[in-house]
């Protein structure tokens, strides 16, 4: 069926936008990426469960996007449905808990946190992650990751089942969690401990402080393009492997950071695709070491 007639079949029954032949690029934070035949926004828990069920019902290949801050979109874009969670944002705190609807940004969760004295949560300050994607790639630092005060988290399996998993029916390790394997995340709930919400902001406030002074911010990107090697830092390798600076068109590895690319313009996923490539090889024949992709590659 063309993408026309579904997405107004599917706008029939959403209180969010659908848009056909969607360009990607502005809902990642690496402003890149081609089309999506179709894009769903959906404003409430019951907006995401109709199209999780219309996707079902046509079919349809499904990608569930949060803030897009970990992928990277190829330039002829995605086949199917893409649903993007971030018009539904929704934080309740209900002491010690704190729960999230899937498409919240952490960065409010912080915030209302915060303002009611629940603290453990300030390693999250600057990763700009929904509360799903956080959960599903049990986003971190050194310092703790989202698994690590993940009460539990509503689903949706992809035969339509619901679920609620405890935080004892999930793996968490690093930059994984099974919840990707279990379905769509609807919700999750965080088990924080109450704290002097000055400590807490003093945390964040420093956290923020050393990613401005460590991180190329000031350019769109996608945070640490590889996962840290055992014993490793991806960084470090990169940077002694001479990769540092290294530019494709408008795409460059970060001097500031060297497990980051940069999109200094109008850089094309192929670019930075060419620019993966290229590092991986120098890494390895450096240090005979495989860089894994820490980010995600959509799309054809
Ligand atoms: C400046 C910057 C700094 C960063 N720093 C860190 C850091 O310190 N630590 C870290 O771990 N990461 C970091 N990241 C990477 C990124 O923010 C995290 O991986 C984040 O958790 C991704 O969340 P997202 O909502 O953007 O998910 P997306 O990038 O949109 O999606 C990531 C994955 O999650 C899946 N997904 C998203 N929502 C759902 C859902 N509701 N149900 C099921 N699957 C879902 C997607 O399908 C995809 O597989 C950084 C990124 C940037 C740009």
């Amino acid at each position: 069926m063309a993408a026309g007639v579904l997405a107004r079949e599917l706008q029939q029954g959403l209180q969010g936008e659908v848009r056909v032949d969607e360009p990607l690029a502005p809902y990642t934070t690496w402003r890149i990426g081609g089309p999506a035949d179709l894009l769903a926004r959906p404003q409430s828990r019951e907006d995401l469960e109709f199209c999780l069920e219309f996707s079902r019902q046509k079919s349809l290949p499904l990608h569930i996007m949060g803030n897009g801050s970990n992928l990277l979109i190829r330039d002829g874009g995605v086949r199917g449905m893409v649903i993007q969670t971030g018009a539904w944002g929704q934080v309740e705190v209900a002491e010690p808990v704190v729960r999230c609807s899937a498409g919240v940004l952490m960065a409010r969760v912080l915030k209302a946190a915060t303002a009611a004295g629940l603290g453990g949560l300030e390693f999250m300050a600057g990763i700009p992650a929904t509360a799903g994607g956080a959960a599903v790639t049990n986003a971190g630092t050194p310092e703790g990751c989202l698994g690590d005060v993940i009460q539990g988290a509503a689903i949706i399996t992809p035969a339509g089942g619901h679920l609620y998993l405890a935080s004892r029916d999930i793996d968490f390790a690093y930059r994984y969690s099974s919840l990707r394997r279990a379905g769509t995340v609807i919700a999750v709930d965080l088990q924080l401990a109450a704290t002097d919400p000055r400590a807490i902001r003093e945390r964040v406030q420093a956290n923020l402080a050393r990613r401005r002074a460590r991180q190329p911010l000031e350019w769109p990107n996608a945070g640490s393009v590889f996962k840290n090697p055992p014993g490793h830092y991806a960084g470090r390798l990169i940077e002694a492997a001479g990769a540092s600076g290294w530019q494709v068109g408008p795409a460059q590895v970060a001097t500031k950071h060297a497990n980051f690319i940069i999109n200094r313009g109008r850089a094309r996923a192929a670019d930075v695709l060419e620019l993966i490539n290229r590092i991986q090889e120098a890494v390895a024949r450096s240090f005979g070491i495989n860089l894994e992709l820490e980010v995600e590659v959509w799309g054809e």
